[in-house]
């Protein structure tokens, strides 16, 4: 109540002096967009109609090909989009992208400072594991968004795409806390948010892998 009458003296203020439009402040976490003629815009265009799984196209909603800055020198890779994910069409949205969010503020970025995508753009029904055909099908998208964005660290996250990214069949637990590479671009796996919110323990690891990323991006500027 007292906000209320707070908000209405405001505006009576406002209307005394003649002010008839009310200053608005912009947001600080406003997304950056992404030009229509952007290269990366391009290559979504592309994606949206993709019916190569025939299963995924079909018991999808919508196509979730990514978001953030393009020219992001961050880009995180998860697996697949969830049912968050596919109702918005962006990627990391639910409970899973809000624990992503705060990773990413843990090392003094924001979320539209980094680029977000998957491996998989479309939702497996249920969120069954992706069928190894369907990530042969969908690589090549990703391949040519890691091209175009140029990004200097990738951040891995989970089995997934730490797997699709290395080509190795090693789980997580052993892969995160190293770097590697994919195609020239260093590479640092750790855990998916999901599996955090279920383990929260290991946070801390996670925690000490994004140091590493911090680091390496403060060598980089
Ligand atoms: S998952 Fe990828 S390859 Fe499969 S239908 Fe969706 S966009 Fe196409």
């Amino acid at each position: 109540m007292k906000s209320l009458k707070k908000a209405e003296a405001y505006l009576n203020s406002l209307i005394s002096r003649g002010i008839k439009n009310i200053p608005t402040v912009k947001p600080a976490t406003e997304p950056k967009q992404v030009p229509s003629n952007n290269p990366l815009n391009e290559l979504k265009q592309q994606v949206l109609p993709c019916k190569l799984c025939a299963e995924l196209a079909q018991t999808r909603k919508t196509v979730v090909f990514g978001s953030g800055d393009a020219q992001a020198k961050l880009m995180f890779v998860g697996e697949a989009p969830g049912f968050d994910e596919d109702q918005q069409g962006l990627p990391f949205v639910g409970k899973a992208g809000q624990l992503l969010t705060k990773i990413i503020e843990s090392i003094g970025l924001k979320r539209e400072d980094v680029y977000i995508a998957n491996v998989l753009k479309c939702r497996p029904p249920g969120n069954r594991n992706p069928l190894p055909e369907e990530v042969i099908n969908c690589q090549p998208y990703l391949k040519k968004q890691i091209a175009l964005i140029q990004p200097k660290v990738i951040c891995a996250l989970g089995n997934f795409a730490a797997q699709t990214l290395l080509q190795t069949s090693s789980s997580i637990t052993r892969l995160r806390g190293k770097w590697y590479q994919y195609e020239g671009v260093k590479v640092m796996p750790t855990f998916h948010p999901a599996y955090l919110l279920r383990n929260p323990e290991d946070k801390r690891k996670t925690w000490e892998d994004m140091k590493m990323i911090r680091e390496e991006l403060k060598c980089l500027s």
